[in-house]
């Protein structure tokens, strides 16, 4: 019988990034049957759909051509709500990780898990569409449009979206003034410091409302004062508006500042 003491065992053991295999290992040794282990790990898989994972990947690599293993094996749950940072080396597999996550890229082998949905059951436009409706973006180079107002960047989502000028002015000035920009509004965003950029970026991430933010190393092109801010920032909005922060960054002390680590080191989790 598949106890609630083995299905939960095996979902911490998830959570806190241990492969499946080093599971099984470990309930071995604890004595546990292997057919019940097998079962266990099925179930779970339903079980996490219902609960308040809202991430999952089961045993994803990616190989790049010409560059064996990115990824070789990853396993984890992220939970609804979280914030998450992915940490590791230059070249350990951060990016690579975070842009499968966000389905921004496909794994070789393994599944991503959407809120309990397998996406390699989702055709390309299904999985376009959850990744609007579902989650923002934060990047190191900023990707505004230098020459278009604070107002216009920040509202360009739902430019995109169809949402109404008046709308848009609306949204686009309250979400200004969560990031601190409402007096740039009508500057234009060649003119901004880095700081001031990356705030309008998070904005730009935010306006649409999404549950899941993935920001790759955000403050990567800033000072500490700079970074210090757009991190409080950020995560000020990720606990008051209940989003799950998936945050990759190669500085453990942005780290310590997220409920949670996943350490990564040559596509493994350490
Ligand atoms: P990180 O973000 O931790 O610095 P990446 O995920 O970007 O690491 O890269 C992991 C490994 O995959 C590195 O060896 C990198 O050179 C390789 N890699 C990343 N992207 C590509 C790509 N598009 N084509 C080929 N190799 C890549
Ligand atoms: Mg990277």
């Amino acid at each position: 019988m598949i106890t609630p003491e083995l299905t939960r065992y095996i979902q911490d053991a998830r959570y806190i990034g241990i492969s499946d295999a080093e599971i099984v290992q470990k309930l071995e040794q604890a004595g546990w049957a292997p057919i019940l282990m097998a079962a266990g790990l099925r179930a779970l898989t339903e079980t996490s759909a219902r609960e308040s994972v809202v991430l999952e990947t089961h045993n994803i690599t990616k190989t790049y051509e010409g560059n064996s293993n990115a990824l070789q094996g990853v396993s984890l749950a992220i939970h609804k709500g979280t914030s998450v940072a992915i940490v590791g080396k230059s070249g350990s597999g951060k990016s690579t990780l975070m842009h499968i996550l966000a389905t921004l890229d496909r794994p070789t082998s393994g599944e991503l898990i959407i809120d309990g949905t397998p996406t390699s059951q989702l055709s390309q436009p299904d999985i376009d569409a959850l990744r609007n409706k579902k989650f923002g973006f934060v990047f190191q180079q900023f990707f505004l449009n230098g020459r278009d107002t604070c107002l216009d960047n920040v509202t360009l989502p739902l430019a995109i979206m169809g949402v109404s000028k008046k709308e848009r002015i609306q949204r686009g000035m309250e979400m200004l003034k969560l990031v601190g920009m409402e007096e740039k509004a009508q500057q234009k965003a060649v003119e901004l410091s880095g700081g001031q950029k990356q705030r309008l970026c998070i904005g730009r991430a935010l306006i649409t409302q999404p549950e899941v933010i993935f920001a790759d190393e955000p403050t990567g092109n800033l000072d500490t004062e700079n970074s210090a801010n757009v991190m409080k920032i950020l995560l000020d909005l990720q606990k008051s508006r209940g989003i799950t922060l998936i945050l990759v960054t190669h500085d453990p002390d942005l780290a310590k500042l997220c409920d949670r680590t996943i350490t990564i080191k040559d596509g493994i989790i350490v």
